[in-house]
């Protein structure tokens, strides 16, 4: 049976990735414990963020009583500024003050951020989804697999990337083309590759603005690169620096560019002859309209004559029956009856993925 399996920020999670509503504070906690040691720049500059804009002084408060915005909040504001080009007092968009600019510089600052604890933390992973792929191998699934993914960590990727040594070697399918292509530094999809789609872009993605084409770092977190060896992170041909592709779930406006639209558009058009989708620690979180969207048009216009199957696995210990019963009827509300909701954990789906493929 076809099936695609969808990583949300609980898969990541399970591995020891922070959740989203403690990134923040994870994150000053390990600054704190490095003391400033590694990159005071950007360092001091986000700290100075926190507290002229959400009132948090991150040197001497209780990092543990305080209450921080999202991820989604901290950026959504820089981004909404500079689409509408606007200022804050205290941050202003780029003018002709040689120190102006602070809101752009911020936004990329919060990505280093998430790159930073995202490396930090999955240092000692606990391979998870090394073994759910490699599970889905041996059952002989692999191949009529597709994966889905909000993460930007690349967990998934380097458990696929596993599967080149095989013989013969199993690639993989962004649903975009690499520069490396070209080059020869990665081996270019065909036919019978596993799909892979990264709808929120990756941390082993790099953008070069000036040639318009996109790299990727095998098994590297390029973003986090560019941050800890900013003269090693120059695009070969025009000796530009990269960007990251990182968009928050609620924006858009970075898929107008063209990688990500083209990863979306082959996700829809791949997930069409899915006939399983399930989806792994994703919590189908009010903000993800985007994804709503995607899902109900893979749901609604198949050719098939027979309904797409949902299952939903997100349990894992110590999670509160009222934020079950909350989740599980947001499912349900929004793609129908037959959603089925279980009990399992991703280990448990990764341990045996069959208690739900057969
Ligand atoms: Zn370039």
């Amino acid at each position: 049976m076809k099936t695609a399996i969808f990583l949300g920020a609980g898969a990541s999670a399970a591995e020891g990735a922070p959740i989203q509503s403690n990134l923040f504070r994870d994150y000053f906690n390990l600054v704190n414990r490095r003391s400033g040691q590694y990159f005071p720049e950007h360092e001091r500059e986000l700290a100075t963020f926190f507290q002229l804009m959400f009132d948090i002084d991150v040197d001497h408060d209780n990092l543990d009583n305080v209450v921080f915005p999202t991820f989604e909040e901290a950026l959504g504001v820089l981004d909404l500024a500079d689409i509408k080009n606007e200022s804050f007092k205290d941050f202003p968009n780029i003018n002709f003050a040689a120190n102006s600019g602070r809101i752009k510089f911020l936004r990329v600052y919060l990505v280093f951020l998430m790159a930073d604890i995202i490396h930090e933390s999955l240092k000692s992973s606990k391979d998870i989804h090394r073994q759910l792929i490699n599970k889905l191998n041996s059952l002989n699934q692999i191949d009529d697999t597709i994966f889905l993914t909000t993460n930007y960590d690349i967990l998934c990727d380097n458990a696929l990337l596993d599967l080149y040594s095989l013989d013969p070697p199993k690639k993989v399918d962004y649903g975009v083309d690499f520069v490396n292509y070209k080059e020869g530094t990665f081996v270019r999809p065909d036919l019978d590759s596993i799909k892979f789609f990264k709808l929120h872009g990756s941390l082993n993605w790099l953008y070069c603005p000036t040639c318009n084409n996109l790299r990727i770092t095998p098994y590297e977190k390029g973003v986090y690169n560019i941050m800890t060896n900013p003269s090693e992170s120059f695009c070969k041909n025009c000796e530009n620096m990269y960007s990251p592709i990182i968009i928050p779930p609620t924006f858009y406006k970075d898929l107008s560019k063209i990688f990500l639209s083209m990863v979306w558009n082959r996700a829809e058009s791949e997930l069409l002859d899915v006939e399983h989708l399930i989806f792994c620690g994703y919590s189908f979180p009010d903000a993800d309209i985007h994804i709503k969207y995607l899902i109900k048009r893979i749901q609604k216009n198949r050719k098939q004559p027979y309904k797409l199957k949902i299952t939903v696995i997100n349990n894992h210990p110590g999670k509160k029956p009222d934020v079950n019963a909350e989740e599980k009827n947001r499912y349900i509300r929004f793609l129908g009856r037959q959603v089925d909701y279980t009990d399992y954990s991703f280990e448990d789906f990764a341990n045996d993925p069959n208690i739900v493929m057969k």
